[in-house]
């Protein structure tokens, strides 16, 4: 996405262009009229998207744009939106259009329709992040933090879980909740990931530079990939580039997946995994228990540790059931071969508990919090 800025009687676009991308008014005003600018359509102001419905259909435009004065336009590509729509849930992309020619109808007054207001603003919304996001990327602005992983039994750290922050650049830090599921959708979260990954193989060498003793022992460090790597074999060879690029053994790098990553489950997804372990990286599958996966299908997949999400430990603190379910689990998946890390632990009772259920790793707020390179990197100050 790029910026427009126009002065008054500027043509965005002309009746019978090839439509190749679609604009946001981001400031200024925009006149949209057909029959050669005698009939006027309607005037868009600052939040409004226009010139969408070329590009999703591939035609040509059908109006023409002019700004009326200074105007600032963001412009959305016709092939991220096709991007967007490829992935996509065919009825929400059919209901798309219907709405986008609803609503290009009812502005030339045809049909009244009341189009809810809170889906356009919210489509909006979203552009808008998308726009912030990619701007992010280009100034480096997605920071890993790290977050201690120890041994339950002896509270020796034993690894960290990289986690990406947003520092904005007033300094304040987005937490991945607020901007991971954008960029999910539009697929930036491929880059995010891939800065996450430099940047925590980096902090890793640094810190085993640094420590004798962290070099002495197996601390390693894990990243967290969203499920669409796990459905294009190139991930592979970025995972070897970083690795190359950073001076980080393979052993000491951990790859986590989600459930869904698995879900489809196709020999595509078990190729990449294959992949990824044939590096000498290691798989975590991460979030256990709060998806699909049950750990009779889990032996399908290669992989190496089970992260035993917090939804467990708070059944466990809820009483009998919930810890005899915990027990179960963290028995089969010794059964089975799996490495187990129990998250988000907040007590210590908690903490001795599970050391004593025989879960050898733990995480959480009572070991640590996420804390960014700097800091983590001091505390192995020797
Ligand atoms: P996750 O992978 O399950 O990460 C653990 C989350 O639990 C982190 O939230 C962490 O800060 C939080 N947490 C850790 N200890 C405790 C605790 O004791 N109590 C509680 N209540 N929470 C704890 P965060 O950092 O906000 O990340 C949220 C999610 O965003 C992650 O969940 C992960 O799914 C995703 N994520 C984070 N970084 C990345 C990334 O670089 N790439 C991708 N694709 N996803 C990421
Ligand atoms: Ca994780
Ligand atoms: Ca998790
Ligand atoms: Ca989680």
């Amino acid at each position: 996405m790029s910026q427009l800025v126009l002065v008054a009687g500027d043509v965005i676009f002309r009746e019978g262009d090839p439509g190749t991308c679609a604009y946001m008014v981001e400031f200024g005003e925009v006149e949209i009229s057909t029959d050669g600018g005698t009939r006027l359509l309607s005037k868009l102001g600052p939040g409004d998207l226009f010139g969408e419905v070329a590009i999703l259909d591939g035609g040509v435009r059908t109006a023409t744009a002019v700004a009326t004065g200074d105007t600032l336009l963001t412009t959305v590509a016709g092939e991220d939106l096709a991007n967007r729509l490829a992935n996509s849930d065919p009825v929400v992309v059919h209901l798309m259009k219907t709405v986008i020619r609803r609503q290009i109808r009812q502005s030339r007054g045809d049909v009244d329709t009341g189009l809810s207001a809170s889906l356009t603003d919210r489509a909006l919304l979203e552009l808008r992040r998308e726009r912030e996001i990619r701007e992010a990327l280009e100034r480096r602005e997605f920071e890993a933090f790290f977050q201690p992983i120890v041994g339950l039994e002896d509270r020796v750290l034993r690894g960290y879980e990289a986690l990406v922050r947003w520092r904005r650049s007033d300094g304040t830090l987005v937490s991945p909740a607020d901007f991971l599921p954008v960029a999910e959708r539009n697929n930036r979260i491929r880059e995010i990931d891939l800065q996450i990954l430099h940047q925590a193989c980096r902090a890793a060498v640094d810190c085993l530079r640094r420590s004798p003793r962290a070099a002495a022992s197996d601390l390693f460090v894990t990243v967290n990939f969203a499920p669409l790597h796990f459905r294009d074999h190139a991930i592979v060879d970025e995972l070897q580039r970083a690795l190359t690029a950073t001076g980080l053994p393979a052993r000491r790098l951990k790859v986590e997946l989600t459930e869904t990553a698995l879900l489809e489950s196709s020999d595509a997804t078990i190729s990449v995994i294959n992949g990824i372990r044939a590096l000498g990286v290691r798989v975590c599958l991460d979030d256990f228990g709060t998806g699909y996966s049950s750990l009779g299908y889990l032996h399908r997949f290669p992989i190496d540790t089970l992260k035993i999400d917090r939804s467990f430990v708070l059944a466990m603190m809820n009483g009998e059931r919930g810890r005899k379910l915990l027990v179960a689990v963290l028995d089969m998946a010794r059964a089975l071969g799996f490495d187990t890390v129990v998250e988000g632990i907040e007590d210590e009772p908690v903490a001795v508990v599970l050391a004593k259920m025989g879960c050898a790793l733990g995480q959480g707020y009572l070991f640590g919090r996420p804390m960014e390179r700097s800091r983590m990197l001091a505390s192995h100050r020797s």
